[in-house]
């Protein structure tokens, strides 16, 4: 979408051979929404998701470390603070893409061969990226020490805003989604590669670990369909690479900088990475040039999120007892006003512009 406002044919390969509804939800910052505005879908995006009404860090015992109303955000950044389905996501901007401009079924096995056939290759091909692979054969994604489960749950229980329990191995996050799902999420720092089983095995570990934290957990659990529970390692790349472009190929999204999910901006960089990408490539320079640019203008927020982001998963991930009672006082004594500050770095950003739509 964002390419195509500068002019460019484009056509998406994506391997999977159908668009079933997949994932569980997504939290979107205020700067996904800005970019999502600069591709004219914010409207769209806006009308399928749910307005979040605080942010807010717990303790298991359900005590409160801090809480950010979600309208002060939105104040401080200009846009709103969202939780939106994934599947909702994927199929607005797939039914904005068009089924022309999309193929699929289309696995890419060779990005050389399909850069020297184009003007230009986008690998925006996620987390094990073979666009990488080729072209940037040392950057690989590890282990970062934790795991994740995601579900969606229909539940009868008032959750309005999203919130984080930190305990010291553990996490347990709550977002709330349109039509009354809420989304829900949890870690644990465990050996790579371990599963408790199939879906009903995975909800007998969540309630193992999670059944006995303050509510409104045990009821979520409850109220969980084994068939729901998604369960993955936690994979991120230790660097970000040093360009994000080769030649006349760009490196976007979870290809370019795969981080860990602790600051939920994975998804909203990989948004403003194609807003800016577009707009490098819109007054018609070379494109080595532009990718240039685009690399020079992303890398720097990508490190700097990423880095961010490993730094929260070191002090929630196998913490002490003692480093936990310290963050948590360090988190509770931060006074409100620097908690909103704090959200700059990552919501704080603004597209640049891009041409009005054909
Ligand atoms: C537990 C967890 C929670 C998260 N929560 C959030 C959140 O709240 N907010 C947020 O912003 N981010 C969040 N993220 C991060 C987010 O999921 C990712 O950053 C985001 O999905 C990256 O998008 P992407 O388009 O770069 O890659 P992907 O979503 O991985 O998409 C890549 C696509 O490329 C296709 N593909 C791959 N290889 C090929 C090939 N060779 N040929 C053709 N097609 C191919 C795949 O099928 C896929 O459709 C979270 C991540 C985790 C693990």
């Amino acid at each position: 979408m964002a390419l195509r406002r500068t002019r460019w044919a484009v056509t998406v390969h994506e391997r999977a051979p159908s668009l079933d509804p997949l994932g569980a939800g997504l939290v979107l910052w205020p700067n996904a929404v800005h970019a999502l505005d600069a591709i004219g879908l914010g409207g769209a995006v806006r009308e399928s998701a749910l307005v979040l009404g605080e942010s807010a860090l717990r303790r298991p015992d359900g005590r409160f470390l801090s809480r950010t109303d979600g309208a002060r955000i939105s104040a401080r950044h200009g846009a709103p603070l969202l939780g939106i389905r994934r599947s909702d996501l994927h199929a607005l901007l797939t039914d904005a893409v068009g089924a022309e401009a999309l193929r699929l079924g289309s696995e890419v096995h060779d990005p050389a061969a399909l850069a020297a056939d184009h003007d230009l290759l986008v690998g925006a091909d996620g987390l094990r990226s073979r666009v990488r692979a080729a072209g940037w054969p040392g950057a690989q994604a590890a282990y970062a020490g934790y795991t994740a489960w995601r579900a969606v749950v229909r539940a009868d229980v008032p959750v309005t805003g999203m919130s984080e329990t930190w305990g010291r191995d553990e996490r347990f996050g709550i977002v709330p989604m349109p039509g009354g799902w809420v989304y829900v999420f949890a870690t644990a720092t465990v050996g790579p590669g371990l599963r408790a089983g199939d879906g009903a095995a995975e909800l007998a570990e969540l309630r193992r670990r999670f059944g006995r934290w303050h509510a409104p957990i045990p009821a979520l659990l409850d109220a969980l369909e084994p068939d729901a529970v998604l369960r993955h390692d936690v994979d991120a790349l230790p660097r970000v690479p040093a360009r994000l472009h080769h030649g006349t190929t760009a490196l976007l999204g979870d290809a370019a900088h795969a981080m860990q999910p602790n600051l939920g901006q994975g998804a909203c960089l990989a948004i403003e990475d194609a807003v800016v990408l577009a707009h490098t490539l819109a007054d018609g320079a070379p494109v080595e040039r532009a990718l240039e640019h685009y690399s020079a203008l992303r890398r720097p927020r990508a490190v700097a999120l990423s880095r961010a982001s490993a730094g929260i998963g070191r002090v929630t991930q196998g913490v002490g007892p003692v480093g936990a009672a310290m963050r948590d006082a360090a988190v509770r004594l931060t006074p409100p006003r620097l908690v909103l500050r704090g959200s700059d770095r990552a919501a704080g950003w603004s597209p640049p512009a891009l041409p009005s739509p054909v």
